[in-house]
């Protein structure tokens, strides 16, 4: 093999590594369970938040009906008050003031009963929301976790990424420009190979087997020439 081959397949080589670290680099969230962890996690979020809605809903409504209730007894305390220091008021005025105090007894009875719902619907949910807590508590955890070891993955491909494309710059320099645009335009075209071995009588680009008379044309080659795959189109080095 010519020095020049030799470059030409260390450049195959760092272009073959970059490809396989970007896949595995995009794969990572993948790979790691993080997206499936990410995504049961953003659906008991949902939950979480739709029940927490539901609940502070019921908490509004509770507090605006102890507001009103307060306001009724502290009116019925008032005319009570009234009632019972009214000794020179008419029959007429007493008896008044009777009913809008049973009216005020009633009207807090129904407020009470309705506060009582609001409170009784919320204990359910609060235990929903218990339940999805101790779930969703964990989970965080994990899902922070597999973050971190995403982050520190990637950071372990992007310096071998950095490396491979040091090595391949260096060797790429060493290349004809010729053949350097020839590889190129072949592993555009090639799914990412333009130069192949040649390995026994098989190409390693397409795997497919050349013929004997082929094969012994090829390795008697005179040093410079560059032989192509007959089957696949790439560049063969005799290996
Ligand atoms: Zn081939």
């Amino acid at each position: 093999m010519t020095d020049t081959l030799h470059h030409l397949l260390a450049v195959q080589d760092a272009d073959t590594s970059i490809t396989q670290l970007e896949h595995r680099r995009a794969a990572l969230s993948d790979t790691s369970g993080l997206a499936a962890v990410e995504a049961e996690l953003a659906e008991l979020e949902a939950r979480h938040a739709e029940a927490a809605t539901r609940r502070a809903a019921l908490a509004e409504t509770q507090k605006g009906l102890e507001e009103q209730i307060a306001a009724i007894t502290e009116r019925r305390d008032l005319v009570e008050k009234r009632l019972y220091a009214a000794t020179s008021s008419s029959s007429r005025d007493l008896q008044a003031m009777q009913d809008e105090v049973q009216h005020l007894t009633d009207r807090r009875a129904e407020l009470e009963e309705l506060e009582l719902v609001a409170m009784l619907e919320q204990d359910p949910i609060d235990a929903e929301l218990t339940t999805l807590g101790a779930t969703l508590s964990p989970m965080r955890a994990r899902a922070e976790e597999l973050r971190g070891q995403v982050a520190h993955d990637r950071a372990e491909i992007d310096a071998a990424l950095a490396s491979a494309a040091g090595s391949r710059a260096a060797e790429a320099a060493q290349l004809p420009t010729a053949l350097a645009d020839r590889y190129e335009t072949l592993r555009a075209r090639l799914k990412g190979t333009g130069a192949a071995r040649l390995i026994k009588n098989h190409c390693d680009g397409c795997h497919l087997e050349l013929s004997s008379v082929e094969v012994e044309r090829i390795r008697a080659l005179p040093p410079g020439e560059v032989a192509t795959c007959e089957q696949c189109g790439r560049i063969l080095v005799p290996s």
